[in-house]
């Protein structure tokens, strides 16, 4: 069962949820697997506390051109979908942060004049979590602008040797590509919200994103209580569940700037949180991960 647990908009509390959703869960040990995939600002570390005992770099590969065989057909730059290199005068040019590496420009040259280094754009992280679950992490190096090959890789290292019944990802907000892979294969989406014009408006993308994929998705409701009424009233007219509400609270804003999930605050939600995951379980869908 893999749940993924995303927000259209940042800063909505999706990290609170995927962490406390987490910690609530008593598939604990080996059979509970949780990944931050927000690897452009991960920060489940500070309620998860795990411990890291590995590191992988992660490399794209981008082209390289040796100059001096170079015929400056400019082949390559036609071929570049993303206008990642170029012929300037005399010299062909690589721009690392619009290359997708793609391999299209060292296939097409006519005189085997391009080959490809290794680019590090980020690292993964893989340790116990305070809880003892394992815990997986992607962090992109500051200043690198592509998310997504760190959350495929980030993915696919968890999945490797992975045996959980339970993966809780903590996806990253918006919903370009790197969301879209991170909720790729999930078998729930938890979408967080919140009562405002903004948390709406994002809210409609990612169940966009949702549909796409054909995942089943359950609405929760951060800082419930705000006054605007337009979530609750769309989520009734689309037949939207909203599973959890959490209310506008000065203590739950207190308790998690200092990194202490839901559950520390208000126990009581553990209990919220494990009816939950019974109600995301009676979907009955088997898990498939990593994903096909
Ligand atoms: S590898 Fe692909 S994206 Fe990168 S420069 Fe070559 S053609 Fe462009
Ligand atoms: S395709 Fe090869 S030979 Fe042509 S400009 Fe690019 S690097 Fe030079």
């Amino acid at each position: 069962m893999i749940i993924a647990v995303a927000s259209g908009k940042g800063g909505t509390g999706k990290t609170t949820v995927a962490t406390s959703l987490a910690r609530s869960l008593d598939v604990q040990g080996a059979s509970l697997l949780f990944l931050d995939a927000d690897v452009e600002a991960p920060n489940s570390h500070l309620f998860l506390k795990p411990e890291i005992e590995h590191t992988r770099d992660v490399g794209v590969r981008i082209p390289e051109v040796n100059q001096e065989i170079c015929s400056l057909c400019g082949k390559c730059a036609e071929v570049c979908q993303y206008h990642a290199i170029a012929v300037l005068g005399k010299k062909v040019l690589v721009f690392p942060q619009l290359c997708h590496s793609c391999g299209s420009c060292t296939l097409m040259c006519p005189e085997g004049a391009i080959s490809e280094k290794q680019n590090v754009i980020g690292v993964l992280e893989h340790g116990p979590a305070q809880d003892g679950f394992r815990y997986f992490r992607g962090v992109m190096n500051v200043g690198e602008p592509m998310a997504l090959p760190i959350v495929r890789l980030l993915k696919q290292w968890a999945g490797e040797s992975d045996e959980s019944q339970v993966v809780v990802i903590d996806a990253p907000p918006g919903t370009s590509c790197p969301m879209v892979e991170a909720v790729c294969g999930a078998d729930f989406l938890l979408l967080v919200t919140e009562p405002t014009p903004f948390g709406l408006h994002d809210l409609k993308l990612a169940l966009q994103i949702a549909a796409k994929f054909t995942i089943p998705v359950g609405v929760i409701i951060n800082r419930d209580g705000l006054g605007y009424q337009g979530v609750d009233e769309f989520c009734a007219e689309a037949g939207l569940s909203i599973i959890i509400r959490i209310p506008f609270d000065r203590s739950i804003a207190e308790g998690t700037a200092r990194g202490r999930t839901l559950l520390d605050i208000y126990p009581s939600y553990k209990t919220a949180f494990q009816n939950l995951f019974k109600e995301i379980s009676n979907y009955g869908v088997g898990s498939r991960w990593p994903r096909p």
